[in-house]
């Protein structure tokens, strides 16, 4: 059951509200109004202190015309059915947007895995992929990380799902450890997608990289990786912050340096390493709300949903906007911004780098052939690039935001997919 504000019936709205823009029959809106098929369980998993506790769990296949579904598995005490079904409908459009022959999916288990020991993960992991098992499979749903949830539970999803099935089925599931046949480039993906993103924006607007001022909200997978990537290319990184909160330096860092000496002291600190011996380096402590609010060029929110809202987006500054997070500006926020003349580079095409060389994981996979790190980035910016063009053709053809347009583009690719099996203007004979 859906309430009046959740955020699946936002994400519909939107459905609604650009599929009149697309120009798709209403047989298509029809299609992609609600989930194919989404499976509810409850999973039984024995404690390390001998009690069984029952953990809500969720899978949803919300529409396989282009593809088997394809979506992450979230672990998260506030993970609900209809948050699932709504980052399954994101996952169609954002599979289409690029491109790739796979329909969207999602799945999530209500759990805080903190609380849980290793092992009880590992069991939880396990139940879920047997109380899952007909309803995934390699050419069916393909799971994958996501929030609290890592290669190594992935390595255990496969194992069990093979040992339940008595085959090798590497494929039913991505972002693997490489030695279960994950993919090389698969942890950088998402980062690196959106850096070919900003850079095909920064040729398209002939940007100097040197003079355009970047802050990054979210300093984990996607964020330290777009972060690091930008840095390299030239761009100044003024200001990076986590859930702790954030750092700024007008000279901009080096954000290398800023990660190694997260990685040994858990904490954000603006420094500059060179060999074994780090240097604190002159910055600012700001909070998480300054970070969004500053004075920039381009903004990443690469943390959680949410980040900028109607409350925030009038204080909103930088006029480059791309989202790496999924869905960290809500639709209101997102019409404030358009009006302030904000460039919105949408989730959906910024962050599908990671979904494109998961794609490439299961292509390997089938092939039983692996390829080169070279191989899966230029294969990666051959994705991002054509998927920019084509979202920026509409754009500026049609005058439709990048958000509007990316969704135009998907829509139109689901309802030609869609139309293809027969709608009634081709049973009336037209
Ligand atoms: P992650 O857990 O590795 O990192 C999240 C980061 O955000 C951490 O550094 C955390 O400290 C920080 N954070 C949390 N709350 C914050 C706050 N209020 N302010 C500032 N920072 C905060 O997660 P990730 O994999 O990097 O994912 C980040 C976002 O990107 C999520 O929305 C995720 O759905 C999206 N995404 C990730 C991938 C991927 O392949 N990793 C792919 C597509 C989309």
């Amino acid at each position: 059951m859906t309430t009046a504000t959740s955020v699946f019936d936002e994400a519909i709205a939107r459905l609604e509200e650009l599929s009149r823009v697309a120009g798709v029959p209403d047989e298509v809106v029809e299609a992609l109004r609600r989930p194919m098929a989404t499976m509810s369980v409850s999973l039984p998993v024995r404690m390390d202190d001998g009690s069984t506790r029952y953990f809500p769990a969720f899978r949803c296949r919300y529409n396989d015309i282009l593809g088997p579904t394809k979506g992450g598995i979230r672990f998260h005490p506030n993970v609900t059915i209809d948050e699932v079904e709504a980052l399954a409908f994101w996952m169609t459009i954002k599979c289409s947007v690029v491109g790739l022959p796979y329909g969207g999916g999602k799945g999530g288990v209500v759990v805080d895995p903190k609380t849980l020991s290793p092992m009880e993960v590992e069991r939880l992991s396990r139940a879920y992929v047997r109380a899952m098992a007909d309803f995934i499979g390699p050419d069916i749903d393909i799971p994958a990380p996501d929030v609290y949830t890592n290669e190594r539970i992935m390595g255990w999803m496969a194992d069990e799902y093979e040992a339940i099935k008595r085959v090798k089925a590497p494929g039913v599931i991505t972002g693997k450890p490489i030695s279960l046949g994950g993919s090389l480039g698969r942890g950088e993906a998402t980062g690196r997608g959106a850096f070919l993103i900003i850079e095909e924006l920064a040729r398209v607007r002939s940007l100097d990289r040197a003079g355009t001022r970047v802050a990054v909200q979210g300093f984990g997978n996607a964020g330290y990786h777009v972060a690091s990537l930008l840095c390299h290319a030239g761009y100044k990184i003024v200001a990076i912050s986590d859930s702790q909160g954030g750092i700024y330096s007008e000279a901009g860092f080096d954000v290398d340096s800023i990660y190694k000496m997260k990685q040994e002291s858990r904490q954000l600190r603006a420094v500059y390493c060179s060999g074994s011996v780090c240097q604190m380096v002159e910055h600012r402590k700001i909070s998480n709300e300054e970070l969004l609010e500053l004075d920039v060029d381009i903004l990443i929110p690469a943390a959680l949903e949410g980040a900028i809202t109607s409350e925030n987006a009038p204080r909103i500054k930088a006029r480059t906007i791309v989202e790496v997070a999924n869905g960290p500006i809500s639709p209101n926020a997102d019409k404030i911004l358009s009006g302030l003349g904000a460039l919105v580079l949408p989730d959906v095409l910024a962050n599908a780098g990671g979904v494109t060389v998961s794609y490439f994981e299961w292509v390997q996979n089938l092939q039983g052939y692996r390829w080169t790190i070279d191989e899966v980035r230029t294969r990666l910016a051959d994705v991002m690039k054509r998927a920019f063009a084509e979202v920026w053709a509409l754009h500026e053809q049609e005058k439709m935001t990048p958000r509007t347009a990316a969704y135009v583009l998907a829509i139109r690719r689901l309802g030609e997919a869609i139309e293809a099996h027969g709608s009634r203007d081709f049973f009336q004979g037209q």
